[in-house]
């Protein structure tokens, strides 16, 4: 006899879909066997990582018998020496996606509601669900974040309040001037989460700076990745940065070693490694430039961004045009799960591989 165990399931996760991943190249391979694939699907850096990362984990692969530190003590020592913050504002985790995670869970429950962005990052409405709470999704303005929406749309049950900035998939970014007259307007026992997993690619004017405003904030908890401009995110490390009593609650829900051991030592090292990030920077400009140039040749319309990426909208439906995008050998990212079926989002990669993207583009199209 079987049992029905979807009833049995919490009721937020029967009715959940799971997050969808880019495709990854090995994937496609398989499928069209063939090889020289491009992918421009996760926002992940076509640098490869720092040379400083791989000899750490060299260094570190020696002791692969034993257990990470759990406490990720040299991690957060650097973190918090880095930007002028004290280790016990740290939480560690398998990537931001880990974190928040557990700042769901400590939060949210049948009884609570978050607040997000149409268009905000498709974390925010999976965490939301998983544990039961209600999601309060407020129009965009302008793709991005409509902060007075949000603020409006508070409500008694509301204990957490999720922006990505710059978010992601749409490449907008608020202000400093708007953020800070949004957390003025925010109950205080209401926690923001603001997810900076892109900022250190950031060059717009205003642009602020989460971590300095802890201290102004206890309610703000910032969350910064590895993965991205930082080169890791095969390593999966991240962490959130908050107040003291925040940071001893998500450690509660924590698991023990979350964050592997090659994880912590790669991580400590690049974050050290200021030139890699400076080249990931500059990579990133020199190719979301010529990104914005060869689909403003084909005539099509794009949401300008500040980040690694660039969502870009197609004459028609999308989806095809990611069918064929693969035929080419070029992985890019579908926007249906988001609610924008006309658009695909391009991580922003080497030159050839922009170049390449921008050529099968234009045979497809
Ligand atoms: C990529 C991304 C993250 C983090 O991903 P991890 O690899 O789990 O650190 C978090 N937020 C946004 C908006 C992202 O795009």
């Amino acid at each position: 006899m079987s049992c029905d165990f979807l009833a049995l399931a919490n009721a937020g996760i029967q009715g959940l879909s799971p997050y969808q991943a880019g495709k990854p190249i090995e994937e496609l391979e398989r499928e069209l066997g063939i090889s020289g694939i491009v992918k421009l699907a996760s926002n992940e850096n076509p640098l490869g990582p720092s040379a400083a990362a791989l000899t750490a984990c060299e260094k570190a692969e020696r002791d692969l018998t034993r257990y990470p530190d759990a406490n990720g003590f040299e991690l957060k020592q650097a973190i918090a020496e880095k930007f002028s913050l004290q280790p016990n504002q740290l939480t560690l985790g398998a990537g931001s996606n880990d974190v928040l995670d557990l700042i769901a869970r400590v939060f949210l429950s049948p009884h609570a509601s978050s607040v997000f962005s149409q268009y905000g990052f498709v974390v925010y409405p999976i965490a939301t669900q998983a544990c039961g709470a209600r999601a309060i999704v407020t129009p965009a303005k302008n793709w991005g974040h409509d902060l007075d929406a949000m603020a409006a749309a508070i409500a008694p049950d509301t204990r957490v309040v999720f922006i990505a900035n710059p978010n992601n998939p749409t490449g907008t970014s608020l202000t400093k001037t708007e953020l800070l007259k949004f957390l003025r307007q925010v109950p205080a026992n209401v926690v923001v989460v603001l997810d900076e997993a892109y900022t250190e690619y950031v060059n717009a004017p205003d642009f602020p700076n989460g971590l300095a405003l802890l201290s102004e904030f206890p309610n703000l908890i910032v969350t910064r990745t590895f993965s991205k401009a930082y080169g890791l995110a095969g390593l999966r490390v991240g962490y959130a940065a908050s107040n003291v009593q925040i940071a001893d609650l998500l450690n509660r829900v924590r698991a023990p070693f979350n964050v592997n051991a090659l994880a912590l030592a790669a991580a400590t090292a690049t974050l050290a490694d200021d030139e890699y990030l400076q080249r990931s920077h500059a990579l990133n400009l020199q190719g979301m430039q010529q990104v914005v140039d060869g689909v403003t040749a084909l005539d099509l319309a794009f949401i300008p961004s500040v980040g690694n990426f660039i969502t870009v909208e197609m004459p028609s439906d999308a989806l095809p045009i990611y069918q064929r995008l693969l035929r080419e050998g070029v992985i890019v990212r579908p926007l249906v799960p988001y609610g924008m079926p006309k658009h695909l989002r391009i991580s922003i990669g080497l030159p050839d591989e922009n170049a390449k993207f921008l050529s099968a583009l234009r045979r497809v199209l």
